[in-house]
Parts: structure tokens; sequence; C-alpha cells
């Protein structure tokens, strides 16, 4: 999916939807990194520059990734940065009966896969192998029939994004072991709490596709996206919990803040970490945000 210049509905897209509901929704895989951090950052600050309201889910629902400490980890490092959140934490895991009833909505669409990850390791997009084969659903992965849609949207950041010339390809709502996939589950979560803004990072772009098709074969309204640069190593890596990122040292959360700040386009005063949140609400403005997938910055990295 490549993000082009916005030159269809200019401004649509640009503005965020009233009555403002915004959320962050990390996976409880490990602490927060600083890409993470500004993920957070970034939504919080929409939501607040906007009136808005600002939730938490955790997307516990990958459990063999999920580390039974990172969601007190994370909380603690939203507290510590000054990023509270309204009314209680969401798990993705309570939400399991809308799962399902979404899942049996898109019946009619989805059929039995059996293929294994190597088996379609190589192809960009699901080669159709299972489609005619009428597998049963027990056991095996459920697959939408996404066609040849290829759906387009204007990004708050990166603009106007299409899918074409690549289409989506068949995509799995429900996994072999039973539960939702991620793209199925974030869709339902996010409507189960009447989230219409979403902001997160851009390696999420290509995932997007996918959660639009669903919303609109659900009848779902879909929310705005804004997409915010992921931060790279200067090497051009992605930070993550895989290639151990540093987690956030919250006894520097004023200084974590002000690179967040500043990779974001902005270049607060040094503070209280309050006194910073206040003067970025002020200041925010999603249109200095840099467009792009990656932001590179300078942290040590502990290997
Ligand atoms: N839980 C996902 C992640 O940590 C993000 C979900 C989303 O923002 O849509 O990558």
């Amino acid at each position: 999916m490549t993000p082009r210049s916005a030159h269809l509905r200019e401004d649509n897209g640009k503005q965020p939807a009233a009555d403002y509901v915004g959320r962050f929704a990390p996976t409880p895989s490990g602490p927060l990194h600083i890409g993470s951090l500004l993920s957070a950052v970034a939504s919080w600050l929409d939501a607040r520059a906007g009136s808005g309201t600002w939730l938490v889910r955790i997307d516990d629902l990958d459990t063999p990734r999920v580390d039974p400490d990172a969601e007190s980890a994370i909380l603690a490092t939203l507290e510590s940065h000054g990023l509270r959140w309204d009314g209680p934490v969401h798990r993705q895991s309570d939400n399991q009966d809308r799962h399902v009833g979404a899942i049996s909505q898109l019946d009619a669409r989805c059929f039995a896969c059996g293929c294994t990850r190597r088996e379609l390791r190589g192809h960009d997009q699901y080669p159709g192998t299972c489609r005619d084969r009428g597998l049963r659903r027990d056991g095996n992965a459920l697959r939408v029939r996404a066609g040849l849609a290829a759906p387009e949207f204007v990004d708050r950041v990166q603009g106007y994004v299409d899918m074409s010339p690549r289409t989506v390809g068949d995509f799995i709502v429900r996994r072999r072991d039973g539960f939702a996939s991620y793209p199925l589950a974030v869709v339902v979560d996010d409507l189960a709490i009447g989230v219409n803004n979403v902001v997160r990072g851009a390696d999420l772009l290509d995932n997007t596709a996918e959660q639009l098709l669903l919303m609109r074969w659900l009848g779902m309204e879909a929310p705005t996206y804004a997409h915010v640069p992921v931060v790279v190593e200067a090497s051009g890596v992605k930070l993550s919990k895989h290639n151990r990122a540093t987690a956030i040292d919250n006894r520097w959360a004023a200084h974590n803040l002000a690179a967040v700040l500043s990779l974001l386009g902005f270049d607060p005063p040094l503070g209280q970490v309050e006194t910073m949140l206040a003067w970025a609400v002020d200041e925010w403005n999603i249109a200095r945000v840099p467009r792009g997938a990656t932001v590179t910055g300078f942290f040590a990295i502990d290997r």
C-alpha cells in the first residue's frame, strides 16, 4: 500500500470526527519502547486537543505473545508520562462473544483453510489454495474471500492511501486455535467501545485495508485514521520488542516526552510532564506530524 499526496477528497478525513473517542491499544507482549510511546502520545494529544475521550484497551488475544507482567508495566509508563485514560482499562479477551458473533455474520463469505505459515511463505497474497477444497471449519482457520476489493481512504497523516495495484487477498478472520484474527478483533473491539478516531503506528497501514473491508461487510461505520511514523534505528530497523528495543525508563519521563514530541514535529520547553503535555495540547496540529512511515530516533538499544 502506498501513501500518495492527498488529491482526492482533500479535506475529507483530515478533520477528526465529532464527539471524539480515541484509544491506545497495546499488545501486552512487553513494556513500551519509544516507538509505542510515540503512538500513545500522538493518540492522547489528538483526543485531548479535540476535547475527546481517550481509552486504553489491552490487546491480549494473541495469548502466546502475552507477557503477564506487560500490562502493569505499560499502564505504569502511561501514568508516569501523564497520559491518563478515561474509564476502566478495556481488554480484548473480554470481547470474545462479540468476535464469535461477527465471524458468524461473515460465514457465507468464509472458507476453511488448512495452510501453514510455511506453505504460504513467499506469497505476497493468499494464493487461493483452500478456497474450493471444502475443508471442515472445525480445527482449521477461517478465511474471508476478499475478491479484488481494494479500499482507499484518506489518512489524516499519510494523505490519500489506496491499495492498488495490490489487492488485499483472502485473509484470516478466525485463527486455527479458534481466536479471532487481529483485524477482526480490532474492528469489533473498537465498535464495542465507541472508537471513532484511530491514531496508531504506520506499521498497521496494511491492516487498515482489511479492517475497512470487514467494517463494510459488517455494516459498520469506519473511524477516521491517522497513521503516525514508526521509530526506526539509524540502521533503518524498526524498534520492537523482538529486537529488544530498550523499555522506557519511567524515571526519565520528561526527557522521553521531549524526544517523542520532537519526533512528532514539536519542540516543547523541557519541564514537568504535565506542563509539557498542556503545552503540546495547545500546539497540537496533526499536519505537523511527519508524513512517511518512519522517523529515525537515536536511542540506546540494549543488545
Ligand atoms: N495491538 C496492536 C499493536 O500493539 C495495535 C492495534 C491498533 O492500534 O489497531 O500493534
